[in-house]
């Protein structure tokens, strides 16, 4: 059984709808997805309905974006309650402080010579309901003035690059709170891409656990190397986190990370339903989830 419990829809960055991306699951002999898009719930319903017609179990999630002193870190949660104050009050307050962030990238885009537009932006955003940096990186590629997102990141737009802006994101500690508070369960995403090991030490990740009882870490993801896995593998064996994996799937916006190309083991999948359940979410067993197809 192929389990991926981190993907992302149009509703994000993603380039696929929530419908499409099911179907595409189901034919990567995927039997259990998360959607996870970035700071919003919005394409589960539709992805939960896909999941219906194509015998995929969908597994509610989104990707929290937050920060400990200056590192970024993307926390999953699974089996939150969408309507959950204050979560829900808190990510719509960073989707707003996203929207606000284009026109800032695009007077430094314009500074270094690049001209767009926030209609440029909203027309490749589409349906997003969360704008993101890729989205500017498809309206310069339209403009031609980079041929791809990976282009664009790299000269422009990447963590403290010329054109980047920050923008609000959630404490670590208090996200995490926040997806338990919605009944959900909280696993850092990808602790360790891009040179994130220093930022992220296994220090933070011990007192994450600790004192916000942090449930896992994603382990298997494309862009951690055979090493970095076996050392998350190790630390989160010595943590008793669930250790998950997954494609951070987003359609034509990031190649190497097909649908189903890391998965979950079946086991740390019980491990994640169960831990839901003990907070009193109603999502039921692997078992259970399987047999509503
Ligand atoms: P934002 O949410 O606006 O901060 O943008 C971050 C998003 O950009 C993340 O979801 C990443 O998936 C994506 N991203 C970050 N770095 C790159 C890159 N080098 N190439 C393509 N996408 C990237
Ligand atoms: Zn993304
Ligand atoms: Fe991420
Ligand atoms: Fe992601």
């Amino acid at each position: 059984m192929r389990i991926d419990l981190h993907t992302h829809s149009n509703v994000s960055d993603g380039t696929d709808s929530p419908t499409v991306l099911v179907r595409k699951a189901q034919r990567n002999g995927v039997a259990v997805v998360a959607l996870c898009d970035h700071d919003c719930f919005d394409g589960l319903p539709e992805a939960e309905e896909a999941g219906r017609r194509f015998g995929v179990a969908v597994l509610p999630g989104i990707e929290i974006s937050t920060h400990s002193g200056d590192a970024q870190i993307h926390l999953l949660g699974y089996g939150c309650d969408p309507w959950a104050e204050p979560l829900r009050g808190e990510l719509s307050r960073m989707r707003a402080s996203r929207a606000t962030r284009v026109g800032d990238t695009l007077g430094k885009l314009e500074a270094l010579g690049m001209h767009l537009t926030e209609s440029d932006v909203l027309e490749q955003a589409g349906a997003a309901t969360t704008i993101g940096r890729p989205h500017i990186a498809d309206a310069l590629v339209v403009k031609g003035y980079v041929a791809d997102r990976d282009e664009a990141f790299a000269a422009y737009l990447y963590n403290g690059g010329p054109a980047y802006v920050e923008r609000e994101t959630l404490d670590l500690g208090r996200a995490i709170d926040l997806v338990h508070q919605a009944r959900g369960v909280a696993v850092m995403a990808h602790p360790w891409i891009r040179g994130n090991s220093e930022a992220v030490a296994p220090e933070l990740i011990a007192r994450m656990v600790r004192e916000h009882g942090l449930d896992g870490i994603e382990v298997d993801h494309p862009d951690q190397d055979q090493e970095t896995r076996r050392m998350l593998f190790d630390l989160g064996g010595r943590l008793g986190l669930v250790r998950t994996g997954s494609s951070d799937y987003h359609g034509r916006g990031k190649t190497g990370h097909e649908i189903g190309c890391e998965t979950t083991r079946p086991s740390a999948l019980h491990e994640v339903t169960e831990r839901i359940a003990a907070r009193g979410g109603d999502l039921g067993t692997v078992e259970q989830i399987l047999n509503r197809l």
